[in-house]
């Protein structure tokens, strides 16, 4: 890591001001060229940057100096403030191209060394990825309170108490012919190492929310043909994504529209209607809707208003709504009825559905799992805690006890894994590649 990065870290193309960073052991000799001083540690200086080679002005800007380890990174970081035009910044990356020591950041390469230097773990990495990712509010809430540590604190309290309870089994290995020190220590590491897997036990007791708020819900706009899925849709949508169209059978394929509902992102997918098909393309159609369906978090299941109450509906939440009361007003068991013509029963409709799909994005609540890596890391930790608790023996036998120590060294492995402070050399590019260069 002895070669310092740089990188254009706002938006590509043309701005007000553009914030190219840098970070490593060369910061400091970049600016005594650039602008012929170092800045002093945090506070933003205004200096002329000059190109090394001619001494011509590249731009004037405001510069920053962090020195290390008080930096994002924990290494010596530099931060030029210029004007965000496509000459300077070009000027500028090439002058610093030039530069002994130097080469541009890939994805993630800010972050990447932030977190080999203990500045964060991979738990708040993942949660700062989420935060430049996120596209709706209670997306970026929950990052926010993940990137500050709300499950890396955790974890590191669960480790504490694990530790503990480690040095309490050692001692009953080590003194395991006295038979009082092997009791009590038993009990104590009972009780704790149970403590603990059923608070992990409770996080993990999530029904997947996190991840559905990250990634997004989906709900199928489902029906019978010629229910006004297309039409509904469309209102939603407020465009024209779906062919609305009075004969049935319009939409043979699947259209996916992403909106924002209460903070949560959703992607709406109108199906084919649900009928016997008249080809085979629309049979096609059909056989794919029933496949997306079944997937779906929840199914607007559309049917006129005039038809009988009806046949059973696929999937795993189902959300009754009857179409076109304008026609005929009959609306059976049906939860919601709504005119798509009069406007009827459509804010309803609109209430009803931000509330299930923050429901099943858990939106409201303390929600701290939010990528199956870490879901992964947690389970096996619990399911390890509980072998040591249902392994502890009252008689204490030795061998018994080293069994227990070896399925809690595993836990803490696997809480190691969940803040990447063991074995993960092979997830850590996944994770990087992911993020904006210059993060
Ligand atoms: P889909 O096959 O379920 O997607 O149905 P469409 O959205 O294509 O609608 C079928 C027909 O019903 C179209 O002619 C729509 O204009 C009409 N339609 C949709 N919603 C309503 C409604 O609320 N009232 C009335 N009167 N007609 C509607």
């Amino acid at each position: 890591m002895s070669d310092t990065i740089f990188a254009l870290s706002s938006g590509q193309g043309r701005a007000g001001v553009a914030v190219v960073r840098l970070s490593g052991e060369a910061v400091c000799d970049v600016f005594a060229q650039l602008c012929g001083k170092l800045p002093a540690d945090r506070r933003a200086t205004l200096l002329p940057l000059r190109d090394p080679d001619d001494g011509s002005l590249i731009d004037k800007g405001l510069c920053l100096y962090f020195a290390a380890p008080r930096s994002f990174t924990g290494e010596d970081m530099g931060e030029l403030q210029v004007h965000g035009g496509r000459a300077v910044l070009a000027r500028l990356l090439d002058v610093l191209s030039r530069i002994k020591g130097l080469r541009p950041a890939e994805a993630g390469d800010f972050t990447r060394r932030a977190f080999l230097n203990g500045k964060l773990d991979l738990v708040e990495v993942e949660a700062l990825g989420d935060v430049i990712e996120a596209d709706t509010q209670a997306q970026l809430k929950l990052a926010q309170r993940l990137a500050t540590g709300s499950l890396s604190d955790r974890a590191g309290r669960w480790r504490k108490e694990l530790v503990a309870a480690m040095s309490l089994l050692e001692a009953a290995i080590d003194f395991s012919d006295e038979a009082d020190v092997m009791t009590d220590g038993s009990l104590g590491i009972r009780s704790q190492v149970m403590s603990v897997a059923s608070e992990i036990e409770a996080v993990l007791d999530d029904r997947g929310r996190g991840e559905r708020l990250r990634d997004g819900v989906t709900v199928a706009i489902a029906g019978p043909p010629n229910a006004g899925k297309s039409t509904l849709l469309n209102l939603l949508a407020r465009r024209d994504a779906a062919i609305v169209s009075p004969l049935p059978g319009t939409t043979r394929d699947l259209i996916e529209v992403q909106l924002d509902l209460g903070g949560v992102p959703v992607t709406l997918v109108d199906m084919a209607g649900l009928r016997e098909a008249a080809d085979e393309i629309e049979a096609i159609g059909v056989a794919r809707a029933r496949e997306r369906m079944a997937r779906s978090d929840l199914v607007l299941w559309l049917e006129p208003a005039m038809c009988d109450q009806s046949q059973a509906v696929p999937g795993q939440k189902v959300l009754r709504v009857a179409t076109k009361v304008d026609l005929e007003a009959k609306r059976n068991d049906r939860e919601i009825a709504i005119s798509a013509l009069t406007g009827e029963g459509l804010p309803e409709l609109l209430e009803r559905l931000v509330e299930e799909v923050r429901k099943l994005a858990g939106a409201e609540e303390n929600i701290l799992i939010t990528r199956a890596r870490q879901r992964i890391a947690l389970r096996d930790c619990a399911e390890e805690l509980r072998r040591v608790s249902s392994g502890i023996a009252d008689d204490g036998e030795e061998a018994a006890a080293e069994l227990q120590a070896e399925h809690l060294r595993r836990a803490l492995g696997a809480l190691g894994r969940l803040v990447g402070s063991v074995d993960v050399e092979e997830v850590l590019d996944e994770i990087f590649a992911s993020f904006c260069i210059g993060k």
